[in-house]
């Protein structure tokens, strides 16, 4: 096992993994901008180094500072969190010619799954449910237009190195997939520097349901479960849950389970998460994200595992220490993310927190870098924290939720706590089973401004 190991993140996930550290005996480092000196993952580590200015390019992404910060502290393994350099599978060369470990899976995997044309080939193969489209990358329209033709519109036109919902283009009809497909390719050529896209069935109401898949690099493999992250804005997930509402233990073992034996056949190590578009009650599978996933929280609430530590022991060598059959999901759990900025307009709020009380009591857990007197700096993501909750059931967490929203106290910024106030309230998230589209419609109908009229 490692002695010591360096966080190559910060905020609430750096803390994460040095709580996991600590209970492992395992010293710890941390890196941090000049931004963030007083920040609280510098002041929980054992250790702490600046690497580099404010902007994370010449910090927190930073190869040579990291690797340099490896050899000054003699930290022999690297835990990257997600986000910064957690899928970046030219970093992970790195860190293993300079004989330290990754903690997570092997480059290979993450240019597998990191590139989406190959991650669904490789997908399909190995026998996950593909949502419907071109087999492999369209380099041209006449292309898309025949594939459109076959898969049916409306079509997404997507980039193969797509991320955070960039790069992503509908096309209803035939007569907008002309402004998609070039749209999407340019798209992906700025904002990812790869412009090759591929087609897909644009699914009209899904939810997204993900599988926790875990391996150890030896061939086994297990699941552990799914999370429900269909509510989204802007395609980023605001509130997850396990289990996903409705769906049958039979579901669950089954899509579970083919991922589980994905896993175990490429020979994954680690933590992954395969995500679904869910739809009539068919799984369609749209990425992989091979690193810890910000929700990973409600997974380890209803397994009642340390994720973060099963990921130490397997970037160890250790196995993994549980088997399938001992991982029984109890109760429910839901999350929440918490982000400094104001409603309506989700305009990012960084400053002073003058006041900062967490909540607590039974079955409440909150996963955040705050205290009073912290200055929050304007250079990072707004995610301040992660208010998660468990009870025996659904009801109970909601009830639970609600209460614990209703202890946290953060003062002096502004925050998206009064959303999740309102969210709760309403009756089709009390209900749950809400689909990718609903927070977005809910939100025009209840929150932000009248979008103002598209140029033409
Ligand atoms: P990214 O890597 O940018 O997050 P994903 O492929 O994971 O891209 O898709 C992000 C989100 O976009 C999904 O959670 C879903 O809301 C929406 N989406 C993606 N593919 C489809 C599809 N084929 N049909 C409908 N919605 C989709």
């Amino acid at each position: 096992m490692f002695d010591k190991i360096l966080i190559a993140n910060r905020g609430e996930i750096a803390l994460r993994v040095i709580r996991a550290c600590r209970e492992m005996g395992i010293r710890t480092v941390a890196v941090h901008s000049t931004a963030d000196t007083d920040a609280m993952h510098v002041r929980m580590a054992d250790e702490a180094l600046c690497i580099g200015p404010p902007a994370a390019s010449e910090s927190y992404l930073s190869v040579p500072a990291i690797i340099s910060a490896c050899e000054i502290t003699g930290a022999q393994a690297i835990h990257p969190g997600y986000g910064f350099l957690s899928e970046n599978a030219a970093f992970v060369q790195v860190v293993e010619d300079h004989a330290l470990s990754f903690i997570g899976p092997s480059a290979a995997h993450i240019r597998m799954m990191g590139d989406k044309i190959t991650a669904k080939e490789t997908m399909r193969t190995l026998g996950v449910p593909c949502v419907p489209g071109s087999e492999g990358g369209i380099e041209d329209l006449e292309t898309a237009r025949r594939v459109a033709g076959e898969i049916g519109f409306p079509v997404l036109v997507k980039a193969t190195a797509g991320g955070g919902g960039r790069g992503m283009k509908l096309a209803r009809d035939a007569g907008e997939l002309e402004a998609a497909f070039s749209g999407a390719r340019s798209e992906a050529r700025s904002v990812f520097g790869n412009p090759d896209v591929y087609l897909e069935k644009y699914l009209a109401n899904p939810r997204h349901i993900e599988i926790q898949v875990f391996g150890d690099g030896k061939g086994n493999a297990v699941h552990l479960g799914e999370r429900d992250c269909s509510l989204q804005r802007r395609h980023q997930k605001i509130f997850e849950e396990a289990p996903a509402p409705g769906l049958s233990e039979a579901e669950r073992a089954r899509i579970g389970g083919i991922c589980a034996d994905a896993m175990a056949r490429i020979g994954y190590a680690g933590a992954g998460t395969v995500e679904f578009l869910y739809e009539d009650g068919d799984f369609h599978f749209i990425e992989m994200n091979t690193r810890l996933q910000v929700e990973h929280p409600v997974t380890e609430e209803v397994y009642g595992v340390d994720l973060v530590r099963e990921q130490i022991r397997v970037a160890a060598g250790e196995p993994l220490s549980f088997t399938q059959a001992e991982l029984t999901p109890q109760g429910h759990a839901i999350e929440v993310r918490i982000n400094a900025e104001r409603l309506p307009d989700f305009a990012p709020r960084p400053g002073l927190v003058s006041v900062f009380h967490a909540p607590g009591g039974l079955g409440v857990r909150m996963d955040s870098a705050l205290y009073a007197g912290y200055r929050i700096p304007p250079y990072y993501d707004s995610l301040i924290g992660k208010l998660i909750v468990h009870g025996r059931d659904r009801p109970e967490a909601l009830a639970r939720l609600r209460r614990a929203l209703g202890e946290l106290i953060v003062d002096g910024i502004d925050t998206t706590v009064p959303l999740f106030h309102a969210l709760l309230a309403d009756p089709e998230v009390r209900a749950g089973a809400c689909s990718i589209h609903w927070l977005e419609d809910w939100l025009a109908r209840n929150i932000e401004p009248e979008p103002a009229a598209p140029q033409a």
